[in-house]
């Protein structure tokens, strides 16, 4: 193996990658590559996010899991994001009288699942590249489209309006749901595409610490308040607050119109929420953007020719209520490494067995995904005969 510059038998030359998107599984890919010796440049459309203002309206922390912690190990920064991170070892059901329950995640060796920062988990992403010569960076560019079955790409830069092509061994496109590489897919022949957006939408609220700067809640579980139709979700962070997030028909975003109309229905159905959350803040937070909306992804093949390849929510965008969606995309690196490994750098052996291999996987998370829903913010609270006739009357 490596000798005369094979694996396997396979070539194993140093490529030229150009990653579409450094976002978290951009720039996880880039340590992926870079790791490897590849040469790769990264094509990010934001400014750089460790000196940027924190984007309102997109998750503020998430669920790290095992799929995810995996590939982190991979590029020695599965410790650092533990450290970082707030175990969680169950779900804390907040009832509607008040009451709490814990269901935990696991009876017999205690795992968890960790809240992380997503401005963070970017963060030493991205600085983690810099320790890599081979590994360059470019932010405010924006890809506009492209050849991407012979490995061109353009892009513009979005302060200079200057454009600039990109010719690479292999493209990987990790530009998120709305990804503009999966655009050019579907000029395409023979490219099976389905993207839905459900019927409920979200908005992220927030509980403050407390006076002695102490979590107002216990800290080491997801607290869910389950609503049948709808829900709302508490995931800890570092500094001590709390990202609540609620789930709901956008009719029902739609007929709260006022403080006294969200403050009523607060009280009605989130009673518990008011005193942690106060009154003025709920108020402000929920009436400062609206609520945003929820899509999934489904597509097949993710590679063109062998020059290009979508992984991440490019590849396959899930609702969140599996808490699987960026671990999905981190075990897509995991994937494409391992096929480096077993292939050397012949790309055609491994953009085909990966998306051979990985679309039953993706997609039966965004199937579990969905499922979820209903599981978290209806079934969890109930007891067996209700959950089965529940899930007969889905
Ligand atoms: P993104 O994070 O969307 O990054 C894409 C990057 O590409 C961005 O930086 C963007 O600026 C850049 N880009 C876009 N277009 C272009 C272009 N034309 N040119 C160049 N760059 C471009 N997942 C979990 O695993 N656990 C959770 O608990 C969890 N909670 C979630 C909660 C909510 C409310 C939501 C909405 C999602 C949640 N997810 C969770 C899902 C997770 O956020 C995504 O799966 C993850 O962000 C996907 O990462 P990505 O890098 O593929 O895409």
């Amino acid at each position: 193996n490596g000798k005369n510059g094979t694996i396997n038998g396979y070539k194993n030359e140093s490529l030229n990658i150009a990653v579409v998107g450094g976002g978290l599984v951009g720039s996880l890919a880039a340590l992926h590559m870079g790791k490897r010796g590849h040469n790769v440049t990264v094509y990010e459309y934001r400014e750089d996010i460790r000196t940027a203002e924190l984007v309102i309206g997109r998750s503020i922390n998430l669920a790290l899991s095992v799929r995810g912690r995996t590939a982190l190990r991979e590029v020695g920064l599965e410790d650092k994001m533990l450290k970082h991170g707030i175990p969680m070892y169950g779900r804390m059901i907040h009832n509607i009288d008040g009451t709490r329950n814990v269901i935990p995640y696991d009876r017999n060796s205690n795992q968890a699942i960790y809240s992380v920062g997503r401005k963070y988990l970017n963060e030493i992403l991205i600085t983690a590249t810099e320790k890599y010569p081979n590994i360059n960076l470019k932010f405010n560019k924006k890809m506009s489209g492209g050849k991407v079955e012979k490995g061109e790409v353009h892009f513009v830069d979005t302060s200079t309006q200057q454009e600039e092509t990109a010719n690479a061994d292999l493209i990987i496109g990790c530009d998120g749901a709305f990804s503009s590489v999966r655009r050019e897919f579907l000029k395409k022949n023979a490219f099976n595409y389905q993207q839905i957006y459900i019927e409920h939408g979200y908005l992220e609220l927030c509980i403050p610490p407390a006076k002695d700067g102490e979590f107002l809640m216990p800290a080491n579980y997801l607290h869910i308040w389950p609503r049948g139709k709808f829900m709302m979700i508490a995931l800890p962070n570092q500094d001590r607050t709390w990202t609540v997030t609620l789930f709901m028909p956008f009719e029902n975003f739609d007929s709260i119109k006022s403080s006294d109309e969200l403050l009523k229905f607060f009280e009605t159905f989130f009673p518990d929420s008011i005193p942690l959350i106060g009154e003025e803040r709920l108020v402000k937070d929920f009436f400062k953007i609206p609520a945003q909306h929820l899509m999934a992804v489904k597509c097949r093949p993710y590679h063109i020719s062998s020059k290009c390849v979508l992984i991440g929510d490019a590849g396959h965008a899930v609702v969140p209520f599996y808490g699987q969606g960026m671990n999905a995309g981190f075990e897509d690196c995991t994937i494409l490494s391992r096929l480096f490994n077993k292939y050397g750098s012949d790309l055609e052996k491994i953009l085909n067995e990966y998306s051979e291999t990985r679309w039953e996987d993706a997609h039966a998370v965004c199937d579990l995904a969905m499922y979820n829903y209903i599981e978290m913010r209806d079934l969890v609270n109930k007891k067996s005969f209700l959950f089965r006739k529940a899930v007969d009357d889905l």
